[in-house]
């Protein structure tokens, strides 16, 4: 297909509506949609949860047919990564901040991995969601470091009723938990509006979105960081583009969830 856009939507599986929402917009603005499920060892540290990733492959097979999927690519460990494979790419600097900080190596993972399946698939367009802001920046400047000729969407976060952005691991929680897992958009909402009355300074947003977090019982803040949205160094000033990102374990879950100053 000469000169057609071929759109691609990665994921790990255990497809919610935030991934169906990817693949609706590529389907939207691409001739045709490859989508991939993958759970990729390489970005679990060992003691992570990859043992335990929730694994749903019939019931999605059937929601990407729904959607209109031209090509589902379901790779297993050992045809991603055949025996001997030594390569991995590290995006530097960038890779180590927010959750590259709190889990290392989980970017030198997710890029390797995105890396081959770009190599696999030759898309036009790949779809991320805002979601994994930081995995986002981490690829953009991968994608540029590389050469690859590929254009990242970035695609807004897809939330529950309750205002919990969609996860896979929103399967780990239980009802107590999933309570407790609020306060992170909670959080979210209240910097938003002392932005909105004009608060700009990072140190004062940070201790308000800090209070919230510490007051919520079955939290540990992991970081609450307000970021350059293309480097994720810190900001003193929240500006409009700024990332405003949070990360908590509710239980033994990690969760998180951020948002772009309007
Ligand atoms: P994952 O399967 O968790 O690796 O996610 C695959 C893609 O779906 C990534 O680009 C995620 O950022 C995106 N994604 C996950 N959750 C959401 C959400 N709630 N809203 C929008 N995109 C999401």
């Amino acid at each position: 297909m000469r000169g057609s856009l071929l759109g691609f939507v990665p994921t790990m599986g255990a497809l919610h509506e935030g991934h169906l929402s990817l693949v609706r917009r590529a389907r939207s603005e691409c001739d045709a949609v490859v989508a991939s499920i993958f759970v990729n060892p390489l970005q679990f540290a060992p003691g992570e949860d990859f043992a335990k990733y929730p694994r749903t492959f019939e019931a999605d097979c059937r929601s990407l047919q729904m959607e209109g999927v031209d090509v589902l690519f379901a790779p297993d460990v050992a045809e991603m990564y055949p025996n001997g494979s030594v390569t991995t790419v590290t995006v530097s600097e960038i890779g180590d901040r927010l959750d590259g900080s709190s889990r290392p190596g989980h970017f030198t993972g997710v890029a390797t991995v995105v890396a081959k399946l770009f190599h696999a698939v030759a898309p036009t367009r790949a779809y991320f969601g805002q979601k994994d802001a930081a995995q986002l920046a981490v690829l953009q400047q991968m994608v540029r470091d590389l050469n690859f000729d590929v254009e990242l969407v970035g695609c807004v976060i897809v939330r529950d009723w309750d205002g919990l952005a969609l996860s896979s691991r929103n399967k780990y929680l239980s009802g107590i938990e999933r309570r407790h897992a609020r306060v992170l958009h909670r959080t979210l909402l209240q910097l938003q509006g002392m932005i909105a009355e004009g608060e700009r300074q990072s140190t004062a947003l940070v201790r308000g979105g800090m209070e919230t977090l510490k007051a919520e019982a079955g939290i540990r803040v992991d970081y609450f960081a307000i970021v350059d949205a293309n480097t994720l160094l810190p900001v003193t000033s929240a500006e409009t583009g700024t990332l405003v990102a949070v990360a908590a374990y509710v239980g033994s879950t990690r969760l998180i969830d951020n948002f772009l100053v309007a």
